[in-house]
């Protein structure tokens, strides 16, 4: 009998639930054969404008205990996980026609370097006359349950969330499925490789971090088994949101949702069965309605396409000020620009891949409003760092912030000190990144007016 086989090509969808292009292939084909490829351009290369290394240290490891994950749990359905490194489009292209599948399923990337990759491999699939089928997963919500088409859009995100939020249902995710056709082709499946092989600094993490993030659906869906059932930390009232410190004023989700190990379908319906228990609250409504800025950040980059890469952004406005300071920057990204605040952030964000909303909010407006740096490079060095970088939301947030985003109203500064004061009252957040600050009282912390660096 003709086995119709398809190759599963995994990407920033790395789980088993709620996965389109599994569920798709399962249904197309007899035997599928589940690909991943540690593109070199992504771990080796470096970021397009300012030449920072593509991917840091602290999201490549990430990513490789994601692919031990995904690889242990098709192991225990009875198949496997084939892993490459190399150009996706050559290596896929190549494993196509050594296994004569029909087709290459995988979930639709829709910004610019990973749309020229699946391009890229989708021409090279038609010179041997198979096909690409694509598959959604990276949102709540589906283009096409959308009330307008996407290049009707509203550019405002309070606008967005009114014409969706109460008339476009969220979607069930889809099941896991228990058991797997096994591969019958001989294929090498080869070794994941480590952090020295993707040419990464090995590291041990630092004890000060927000949380010991370990990539993989299995750990994601724990952590979304802990903030919502363990602990019922998704019904914490506002005050609990507001620190900087520890695992538990923000669930933490974000490099999870990142590489797809966790589905935002899946914490919408965890957090509605939540509320069917204890009522609907305020903190799990936050939740959601985090979801879908993420959300809104990703149909605008759908809908301005490269604009969101560029200095003048979505709306063409720049500052001539912004120069590509380098000297400054260096400051910024050391942790010793000299205002605590500023530099306790940016010291975390180094030491550990990760930093809250508050404080990605504060440095970057810092950047951009005092010290007149081009956003490209703050987000370009986020890119580089941030453990949870996601392209849309990175790019989204800093456009928004620099005032180049599609809501003229976002230009807002913030001013840092009080914001200091606000959210680190006894300096407890500043002391921790900064300990040679730590003899002063709270009352001089983020007013030093000594050099401390
Ligand atoms: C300059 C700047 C750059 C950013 N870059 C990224 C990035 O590369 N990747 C990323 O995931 N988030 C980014 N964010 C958004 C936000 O800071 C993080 O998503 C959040 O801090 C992650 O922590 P959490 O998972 O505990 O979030 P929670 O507050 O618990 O929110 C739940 C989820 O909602 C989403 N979310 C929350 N806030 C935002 C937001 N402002 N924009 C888009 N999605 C949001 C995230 O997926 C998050 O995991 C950026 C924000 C700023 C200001």
């Amino acid at each position: 009998m003709y086995t119709r086989r398809a190759i599963l090509w995994f990407r920033q969808d790395l789980r088993l639930h709620d996965n389109e292009a599994l569920s798709e292939a399962l249904d197309s084909a007899d035997e599928i054969i589940p690909v991943y490829v540690f593109d070199e351009r992504v771990f080796r290369g470096k970021t397009h404008f300012f030449g920072f290394p593509k991917t840091g240290k602290f999201r490549a490891r990430f990513i490789i205990e994601s692919i031990h994950d995904l690889r242990e749990s098709l192991r225990a359905r009875g198949s496997d996980l084939i892993v490459r490194v190399g150009k996706p489009e050559e290596v896929i292209f190549e494993l196509a026609k050594e296994v004569r599948s029909s087709w290459v399923f995988c979930n639709r990337e829709r910004t610019r370097e990973e749309e020229r990759v699946q391009d890229a491999l989708e021409r090279n699939l038609w010179t041997i006359g198979q096909e690409m089928r694509y598959d959604r997963g990276k949102l709540l919500y589906y283009t096409s349950d959308l009330p307008f088409p996407i290049q009707h859009t509203p550019d405002t995100f309070a606008q967005f969330r009114k014409e969706v939020e109460r008339y476009v249902p969220v979607r069930q995710p889809l099941p896991t499925p228990e058991k797997l056709p096994p591969i019958t082709v001989r294929l090498e499946a080869g070794d994941i490789p480590n952090m020295h092989d993707l040419r990464q600094e090995t590291f041990e993490p630092d004890p000060r971090a927000v949380i010991a993030f370990r990539g993989g659906e299995t750990e994601a869906l724990q952590r979304l088994h802990h903030y919502v059932w363990e602990t019922g930390l998704a019904a914490q009232d506002k005050e609990g949101r507001e620190s900087l410190i520890g695992s538990d004023y923000s669930t933490k989700f974000s490099p999870w949702l990142a590489q797809g190990c966790l589905s935002p379908k899946q914490i919408f319906h965890e957090l509605k069965r939540y509320e069917l228990e204890i009522g609907p609250k305020d903190s799990t409504y936050w939740i959601f309605y985090e979801l879908m800025r993420r959300d809104f950040f990703r149909f605008m980059a759908k809908k301005h396409g490269n604009r969101i890469f560029l200095r003048g952004g979505l709306n063409g406005e720049t500052d001539s000020e912004w120069a590509n300071d380098w000297e400054s920057l260096q400051s910024w990204i050391e942790g010793a620009t000299g205002v605590p605040f500023i530099d306790a952030n940016m010291r975390e964000l180094h030491h550990t891949g990760f930093l809250s909303n508050r404080g990605r909010q504060n440095v970057a407006c810092f950047l951009v409003h005092d010290l007149k740096i081009n956003w490209q490079m703050g987000a370009e060095y986020f890119e580089s760092l941030l453990i949870d970088y996601d392209v849309a939301s990175n790019w989204g947030n800093w456009n928004s912030i620099a005032g180049v985003g599609s809501d003229s109203r976002d230009n807002r500064c913030f001013n840092i000190l009080s914001q200091a004061y606000r959210y680190d009252p006894k300096g407890d957040y500043v002391k921790r990144w900064l300990p040679e600050l730590g003899d002063l009282p709270p009352g001089q912390i983020h007013e030093p007016h000594i050099t401390y660096h």
